[in-house]
């Protein structure tokens, strides 16, 4: 077996964060999610150390688990959040508000409203959006500090579902409208033009793109300067991607030897010297979490299935992306591989499949799966779908555990529904 990074084997055992996960399954049940604190601040710290003069703003979508915001809040990130309720967290968590950016193609005035009240700059994807802010600021007597996000038209090569700066897709604003719309907030009242701002896509493996990206970007902001527009920030977005199965991924220090140079040569000659901003979600969390789920059922049909009590309501990745992920046997992790497996969740969808086909030891009823990499996108986008309480999450810390998220439980499913008195 291969393990990546932060994990070990010890007695046939999966070993994170100097936790046996075997030994979690009996304490807390299963499925888990288990999150590795140190590899958090590793990778966090490993993105600074490529980008020392530039703003992390973490990418919460990715994981807004509270402790998860706090950790990366005591190693400095700032974040990018996406809706109210990724700011309420990012807030809670103690996140400076002069370090959040406010992102969104379709905001509610009262996502607005809170973002103003919060003084939190936004990121405005529309001319629409730019009046509505403004009748806002206006309001609350505040003077709003925004970006555009701009459509780059870039096309990376990733999953269509995660390419986000196509010129048709449906985030920012075309390339070619960008300095007219600047313009326009120039003289809007209540907006204070900062920044500019982009996001081209996710799980992107090749740097190219972010180099384009960012000449892209140099351009404009050197045209605004001509307008005497001056920005403070030029944020590029977050997108770097990882290596799931065996692909090659850039590290944060490949893509500042490319993006850096041009970076500083490009902004040396303007009034301001913009600050950059860099908003990774994925390479930040996706290597420090895993699922670990538990063999309700061995079936020898078409395929040798393995029947696990996670599915896509836990992790949807593969059935949204066709996402692969690393797949350990917790309780045989240093066993020869024999057979071909394909690990199914419990969801009455076909499409619930979390692992096809995959060389793995001898799998028996009650076995434990550890399903690698899903602390981006993972937990976040998890549902109750069939009735299935969500699972707890578990932070591992040098050899400590701690509960971060308790199992949901069959009456939180009803929490919210009420009954109209004619039923009771
Ligand atoms: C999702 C998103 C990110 C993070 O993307 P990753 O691929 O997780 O790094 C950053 N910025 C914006 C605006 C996003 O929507």
């Amino acid at each position: 077996m291969s393990t990546r990074g932060h994990l070990e084997v010890k007695n046939s055992h999966l070993i994170l964060g100097g936790v046996d996960t075997v030994t979690l399954s009996e304490q807390f049940g299963t499925p888990l999610y288990i999150t590795n604190e140190a590899r958090i601040r590793a990778n966090y710290r490993r993105f600074k150390e490529a980008f020392p003069d530039a703003e992390i703003y973490y990418a919460a979508k990715s994981n807004y688990n509270l402790t998860v915001l706090k950790i990366l809040a005591e190693e400095g990130a700032g974040a990018d959040v996406f809706s109210g309720g990724e700011l309420h967290c990012a807030l809670k968590a103690g996140i400076p508000s002069d370090k959040i950016l406010f992102n969104g193609n379709s905001k509610t005035d009262a996502e607005l409203e809170m973002a103003v009240k919060n003084n939190v700059r936004i990121s405005v994807d529309s001319l629409d959006e730019l009046r509505t802010l403004s009748e806002i600021a206006h309001k609350y007597d505040n003077l709003v500090g925004i970006s555009f996000r701009v459509n780059p038209d870039i096309s990376p090569r990733t999953h269509p579902k995660i390419a986000t700066g196509l010129k048709e897709s449906k985030f920012g604003i075309p390339f070619k409208e960008i300095i007219v719309t600047y313009k326009e907030a120039q003289s809007t009242e209540n907006i204070k033009i900062e920044g500019i701002h982009c996001h081209i896509g996710s799980q992107i493996l090749d740097v190219s793109p972010f180099l384009e990206a960012t000449k892209k970007m140099i351009n404009l902001v050197k045209e605004l300067a001509r307008f005497g527009i001056h920005l403070e920030f030029i944020d590029i977005g977050g997108g770097l991607g990882i290596s799931y199965e065996n692909e090659v991924a850039p590290s944060p220090k490949d893509l500042a030897d490319v993006i850096l140079p041009v970076f500083v040569e490009g902004t040396k000659a303007l009034e301001i010297h913009p600050k950059l901003v860099l908003e990774p979600g994925r390479y930040i969390m996706a290597d420090t979490t895993i699922l670990l789920t538990k063999a309700n059922t061995v079936k020898h049909a078409y395929r040798n299935f393995v029947g696990v009590d996670a599915g896509f309501n836990l992790l949807i990745r593969p059935a949204m992306y066709d996402a692969h992920h690393r797949i350990v046997v917790a309780n045989k992790a240093d066993e020869k591989s024999s057979s071909v497996y394909t690990i199914v969740g419990p969801i009455c969808e076909s499409g619930d499949v979390l692992a096809r086909d995959r060389f793995l030891p001898k799998i028996e009823k009650d076995d434990l799966i550890a399903i690698l990499d899903v602390g981006a996108y993972g937990f976040s986008m998890s549902s109750q779908y069939n009735g299935r309480p969500r699972c707890a999450e578990l932070l591992v810390h040098h050899g400590k555990v701690d509960i971060i998220r308790k199992e949901e439980s069959y009456d939180d499913l009803l929490v919210n529904q009420v009954l109209p008195s004619r039923f009771r």
